[in-house]
Formats: structure tokens, sequence, C-alpha cells
């Protein structure tokens, strides 16, 4: 499979000089193999996917939305996809705890904020409740864990030929209102071949952001440590996190790892990056 980073910041785009290198554009996370597409979060990393799908003739595709904070489905409206006649979408995701996923999108097109209303779209887009443990989808093996997040989140595990990717964002490993307790994550990432998760704050940061609902590098670490995984990716940059402080974070957590005899490669996610496993 390949993995494709649209969009690694979060909380809000940032279109800003000193934060071109890891990019402005929030969660968007491509998952593919041959022509079939798993789309990860709408944030406005979903642009520039929408047009590298029309190029390549992609008309169908899978999207999982962990959960419906702005920065996971505001570049909706601006997904080139959703207004072509030819394509067809499924939109997966959980609401337990708020509104339907369609309501929220249908919202998100009110006139009010946007000219285009969803009823207008051309593309056949069918919304799916997915707030099971495991999903089957074109060969690929999905399981999900509920993160620690103030609305129901959802971390994905996706496997496909012996391999293993988890994704987990807007997670607060060590949240005073745990659902799901550090173990659990444990358990769900071990021995995958990469985990991406959220690490927005650093440790002498953390203390003023309690649960605001994420984790800290240091935290996420030690997380893959357990875990055993093969592969380290920091992800979420927060919006105020500058390229050079980023550049400085990832070589502090690579030397760390090599102290530690880790045996796991580590790196800050930057827009457009790309994982082949
Ligand atoms: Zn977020
Ligand atoms: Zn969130």
């Amino acid at each position: 499979m390949k993995i494709k980073f649209w969009g690694a910041r979060g909380s809000i785009p940032v279109p800003d000089s000193r934060m071109i290198k890891y990019g402005g554009n929030t969660t968007c996370v491509e998952v593919s193999y041959e022509d079939k597409v798993i789309i990860i979060d709408a944030g406005t990393g979903i642009r520039k996917l929408g047009e590298d799908l029309t190029q390549r003739g992609i008309n169908k595709a899978d999207i999982f939305i962990t959960h419906s904070h702005w920065d996971h489905i505001q570049g909706f409206p601006f997904f080139e996809l959703i207004y072509s006649s030819k394509v067809k979408l499924n939109i997966f995701g959980c609401t337990n705890s708020y509104k339907q996923l369609k309501t929220i999108f249908t919202n998100q097109m009110s006139s009010e904020y946007f000219p285009v209303s969803f009823k207008d779209l051309k593309s056949d887009i069918s919304f799916l409740e997915a707030c099971g443990k495991q999903y089957d989808i074109n060969g690929f093996v999905i399981k999900t864990i509920q993160a620690n997040h103030p609305i129901f989140t959802m971390g994905l595990r996706i496997e496909l030929n012996g391999k293993s990717f988890v994704f987990i964002t807007d997670n607060e490993l060590l949240s005073q209102k745990q659902t799901t307790k550090r173990e659990a994550f444990v358990d769900f990432i071990n021995n995958a071949d990469y985990l991406v998760h959220d690490s927005q704050f650093l440790d002498s940061e953390y203390e003023n952001r309690l649960n605001w609902g994420h984790s800290t590098f240091e935290q996420v670490y030690a997380l893959a440590k357990d875990a055993n995984v093969k592969n380290l990716g920091f992800f979420h940059h927060d919006p105020n996190r500058k390229d050079d402080e980023l550049d400085e974070i990832e070589k502090r957590f690579k030397k760390q790892g090599k102290i530690d005899k880790a045996g796991f490669e580590i790196f800050a996610v930057k827009e457009l990056d790309e994982i082949k496993l």
C-alpha cells in the first residue's frame, strides 16, 4: 500500500513562510493500493488530493472521518470529486456523541457558509455509520479504536498484504477523562510498521493544555517504544510550530532513539510525504 499525507497541520490551516516545509494544510491522508483509495479526513489537504485523483482518473473512494472538528472536515466543499456525476464516495464515521455526519456535512455547506448546497452536488455520496471494531474494504482490513478527545474520535489501523499503518490523530493519551486506556493503545498499535500519532505539544507546554484532547511528543515516543513499532511519525502539528522548531524536535527524538536503542525510525510528518509499504 501507499500512504500520502496531504495535510499534517492541526487546528487551523497556516499559510506561513515559516511553515512551508511541514506544510499548512490540515489533516488529510490517502491510503491506496492500485486504484483502490481510502481517504482519512477531509481537512484542507483534501483539495490537492482531489486534483491528484482527477488527474489519475480515480472516481471512487472510501472516506473515513475520524471526527467532525473543523480541521478534519473543512476541505470537503473544495474536494473537486464531489462536483462530478461520475464519482461515487462512501463516507464512514461514528457519531455516537454528536450529530449525524450527513447533517454536519450538509450544514457546513448551508448558504450562510458556502455558495453551493450539499443537495446540489452531482456525485453519489453515501454516509455509513462506522462505530464497529473492524471493516474489510477492497482488501484492506481496517480496525478502529476510540481516541481520548472531547467528541467521539476514531483511530485506525489499516492492514494489507501483511503490512500495517496505524493512524491516530486527536488523541490525548494521558487524558484525565480517559475513554481508552494507554494499555489498549499499546495493544492496538503493537508491532505496526508505521505509527503516525497526534503530537501537538511538548511536555513543557502540556500543563496549560490539559484536556484539550492532544498528546505530547514525549508521550508518543514512549508509546511507540512500548508498542514495538518500526517507524514513528509525529503528526497534527501545532499551528504555532515553525519548521525550524519541528526540525529541532525531530533531531532531538532521533538522537534519543539512538541513545535508548529504541529500534525504530522517527520523523515529523511533512505535507506530501509518501510511504510505500
Ligand atoms: Zn484536529
Ligand atoms: Zn479534534
